[in-house]
């Protein structure tokens, strides 16, 4: 029996992880969050004190991935999030990091029935023919506000016009890049999360793929 796949799609900090973890444990599936490997490359190219916009250092990093060893936290920063859109702009990342996902998708971890995977390109080339696709969005006002919340407790003097920037910089790129740009499947369905409610959303979410 092939596994259940749930794509998930959209900008950054338009609620898509929050909705896929909660989808992956109603419906009893791995989640995977596709982001965390772009970010974990970019990640790696720094620690390295190599180049990000380096095409060298970003595909080494990419082949010596390990992603057992994925530091969660170190990920998360406003650097590792802008540095991960530069290395995510290159074939050979996206080459690299492509079997990964599929080879997941296919075989879920943990003996599960199937995946919830987030990311820009899941439903449109990652997995074209995953069960259930979203595409899932909110205003860059929104978006920034909640990306400032988080982001904010680790660096107070933070402001949102900040995080807007970084956002619309990052969402230009993951936009306008050739391989694998960030864009709506055309059979994803669109939920807009801008005046949803968390609790909200992952009903909606949840509605769309009882629907399917
Ligand atoms: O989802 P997150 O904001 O953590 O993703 C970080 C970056 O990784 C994105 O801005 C994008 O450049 C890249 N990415 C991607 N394709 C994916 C997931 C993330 O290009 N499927």
């Amino acid at each position: 029996m092939s596994s259940l796949v749930v794509a998930i799609d959209g900008p950054a900090a338009a609620g898509k992880g929050t909705i896929a973890k909660e989808l992956a444990r109603t419906l009893d599936l791995a989640y995977l969050d596709t982001g965390s490997l772009y970010r974990a490359v970019a990640h790696a190219v720094i620690l390295a004190g190599g180049d990000p916009a380096s095409d060298e250092a970003a595909a080494h990093a990419a082949k010596t991935l390990d992603i057992e060893a994925i530091d969660q936290t170190a990920i998360r920063t406003r650097e590792v999030g802008s540095a991960a859109s530069l290395v995510a702009a290159k074939p050979q990342v996206r080459a690299e990091l492509l079997e990964t996902q599929r080879r997941i998708a296919k075989h879920p971890p943990a003996g599960k029935a199937g995946v919830v995977m987030d990311g820009r390109d899941i439903g449109t080339v990652v997995c074209p023919d995953a069960d259930v696709k979203l595409y899932v969005t909110a205003s860059d006002d929104a978006r920034a506000h909640r990306r400032w919340l988080e982001l904010s407790q680790a660096d107070p003097d933070l402001t949102e016009k900040q995080v807007l920037a970084d956002l619309t910089e990052r969402d230009r790129r993951d936009s306008e890049r050739a391989t694998s740009p960030l864009v709506q499947a055309e059979d994803a369905t669109l939920l807009d999360t801008t005046n949803l409610s968390i609790e909200a959303a992952i009903q909606a979410a949840l509605d769309i793929v009882g629907r399917r």
